[in-house]
């Protein structure tokens, strides 16, 4: 750029001079025109002179009155045909001109001019000549020799002087001259006269013109100075810099803005990058869909959990070919909810993927709508967690849970052996006295046979009666036992009840503890897992006893007693739905604000053989079932222990 600025600076600095030298040229043209129309006019003039003889007064009176009108002319000359002199007058300017000079020395010019004109039987010039004047001035002249024709015949020569400065200063317009030095050269560059001068620190302009005159040729050389010389030389060149800075400027600029955008584009490129690496990375499934549920974008975590290439899903529209087809209903009403709401919960929804392979995969999907740079929204954007491994895991934690949960009845169910061989016992001896009475009848043969069967059969009646009973203990200790599959049903309160009265009869008989059971009237059955209640029931009626020990000074004779009590909860805005609650509740230690703080912690326990297992599991139990269990002192004494389960619609 900056080359062609100097090249179009330059370029229209020469075109400016050229035109400048065009000018003066023409000029020249006009001054060397000038010059010969002033000489030929000046030939007239002379022609007119020759009329009048020589010898006549009026010659030199003309001659007067044409020198006066031509300061030109330095000198008039009449000469006869042998180039005598036979009149002459000087210029009355400058009349000592030639003082200083013979007129014989400039004869051979005069010849030389004569001899031309004779030739051309019209005027000629002589070559100029150095005239010296006083005080070592002079200057260039030249003669000028116009043949007179008389009669036909050559009467002589009317010689002309003409100085040559006087040529320039009177035949060329002084308009003409103005601001310009004029010369008389001779070809070889002499100069003979100059006009005017030009002095200038940028430099000057000439121009040449050939001013040839018969018998002699001069150059005119004109010279003026160069107009504009600096760098802003006029306004062609002043817009040409002034485009060029403009062009420049705007290269600058769009060199800059070039620059800024590349750098926000690599910028760019690595944002989109680092996105694009962070979105492969991800465990998360991510797919955007546009406002009719085509799928625009996958990532490749969500490829893996539906086992489809990208190809295969994105431009899917509905149904999505991972939809499992018995969902397909469920997955258009979400689609249709999300077109007309567009508000969805934050939560997201648990739902199912049909993997290529035939697999269904556990998701939970969370959704959001696409937002657009103008505030539009183009669509939606759902996260998708796999969460197979996260049920795996539960799986695992609920099955552990159930071997602990079995574990600990076992564990109970050991602490209370000796209490059911006691309570077998029983049932057992009967049986067996029962047995023996029966054989001694059967062995006395004096009983009546109708006694007899009488007798035996209210003995096998008892017999079977104990049977039952024992049977009821062992079929009490193995339903509790039997590690069941979970099954949820509406259970009645008192179905719980009898699930575990006989064992609680047992231990509060052994102890000597008071057992109350009430019912209220309008409480409705559960919705629970019965031998998991029933052990909830157990945990906290055997830890109830364990506080109130037959020892135990504190326990008076009345506390000794233990109440379970069911009742409905009244809905209200924190509990929603219909529940009931459960209490036991005990008259013994109670607890410290230390055990009150972790006894719920697992392996938590203050008694010598506890476990610290029962309270942990029986929480869990109850809040599975979506329940709370918590405690509170008892008045006047011992521990409230409460907890609540689903009403059966
Ligand atoms: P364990 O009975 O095997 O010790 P639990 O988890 O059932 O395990 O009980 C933890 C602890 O809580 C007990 O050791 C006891 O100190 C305290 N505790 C539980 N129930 C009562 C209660 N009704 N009265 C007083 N303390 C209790």
């Amino acid at each position: 750029m900056l080359a062609l600025l100097g090249v179009l600076v330059f370029l229209a600095r020469e075109y400016e001079e050229n035109h400048a030298v065009s000018q003066l040229e023409l000029s020249a043209a006009n001054m060397a025109g000038e010059l010969r129309a002033g000489l030929l006019r000046n030939i007239q003039d002379l022609q007119a002179l020759s009329v009048t003889s020589a010898s006549e007064p009026q010659w030199q009176r003309a001659a007067s009155v044409l020198l006066s009108a031509h300061r030109e002319m330095l000198r008039l000359e009449w000469r006869d045909r042998d180039l005598r002199i036979q009149q002459e007058l000087r210029s009355p300017f400058q009349p000592q001109t030639f003082d200083d000079m013979n007129r014989e020395q400039v004869l051979p010019d005069v010849q030389h001019a004569c001899a031309n004109a004779r030739r051309l039987k019209g005027p000629a010039y002589s070559a100029s000549y150095w005239l010296p004047m006083a005080q070592w001035l002079g200057q260039e002249v030249m003669e000028m020799c116009v043949p007179v024709i008389q009669a036909n015949r050559e009467a002589g020569f009317i010689v002309a002087t003409y100085g040559l400065p006087g040529l320039l200063t009177e035949l060329i317009r002084s308009e003409t001259r103005r601001a310009r030095s004029v010369a008389i050269n001779e070809g070889d560059g002499t100069r003979l006269a100059i006009v005017g001068s030009v002095v200038n620190e940028r430099g000057v302009i000439q121009a040449r013109q050939l001013l040839d005159l018969p018998g002699v040729a001069y150059v005119l050389r004109v010279e003026q100075a160069r107009e504009s010389g600096g760098w802003l030389p006029n306004i062609l060149t002043a817009t040409v810099v002034a485009l060029t800075l403009a062009l420049t400027t705007l290269f600058a600029l769009l060199a800059l803005d070039v620059r800024r955008r590349r750098r926000a584009e690599g910028s760019l490129a690595e944002a989109l990058a680092f996105r694009k690496a962070m979105e492969d990375s991800l465990l998360t499934g991510l797919c955007a869909r546009d406002m009719q549920g085509r799928i625009t974008y996958v990532n490749p975590a969500f490829c893996q959990i539906v086992g489809r290439p990208p190809e295969q899903l994105v431009g899917t529209g509905i149904p999505a070919p991972y939809w499992p087809p018995e969902q397909i209903d469920c997955y258009r009403q979400r689609q249709s909810i999300r077109q007309t709401s567009r508000l969805l919960p934050r939560q997201g929804f648990e739902s199912e993927f049909l993997r290529a392979d035939g697999v269904h995969v556990p998701v939970l999907v969370v959704e959001a709508p696409l937002i657009n740079a103008q505030a539009r929204q183009t669509g939606w954007m759902s996260a998708i967690i796999d969460q197979s491994d996260q049920r795996k895991a539960e799986e695992l934690s609920r099955a552990s849970q159930d071997r602990l949960q079995a574990t600990a009845r076992l564990a109970m169910v050991g602490e209370m052996a000796s209490l059911i061989s006691h309570e077998l016992n029983q049932p057992l001896a009967a049986i067996a006295s029962y047995a023996s009475g029966s054989l001694n009848v059967l062995q006395d043969p004096q009983v009546p046979l109708q006694t007899l069967r009488i007798e035996l059969e209210a003995t096998i009646q008892r017999m079977a009666d104990q049977a039952e009973r024992a049977g009821k203990v062992i079929k009490s200790v193995g339903d509790l036992v039997r590690r069941r599959e979970r099954a949820r049903a509406a259970v009645p309160i008192q179905a719980l009840w009898d699930g575990i009265s006989p064992l609680v009869k047992l231990q509060a008989h052994k102890l000597g503890i008071e057992v109350q059971w009430e019912i209220a009237a309008d409480c409705p059955a559960v919705w629970c897992d019965a031998t998991m209640v029933e052990q909830v029931l157990l945990n906290l009626v055997r830890n109830g006893f364990q506080a109130m020990p037959p020892g135990d000074p504190a326990s008076g004779s009345g506390w000794r007693n233990l109440s379970l009590h069911a009742a409905p909860v009244p809905a209200n805005a924190t509990s929603p739905g219909r529940w009931v609650a459960f209490t036991v509740t005990d008259h013994g230690h109670g607890l410290t604000d230390e055990v009150a703080k972790r006894i719920f912690t697992p392996f938590f326990t203050t008694k010598a053989e506890g476990m610290g297992l029962g309270l942990s599991l029986c929480r869990s139990i109850v809040e599975q079932h979506g329940g709370l269990l918590d405690f509170e002192p008892a008045t006047p004494r011992g521990t409230t222990f409460r907890f609540t389960l689903p009403a059966a619609l």
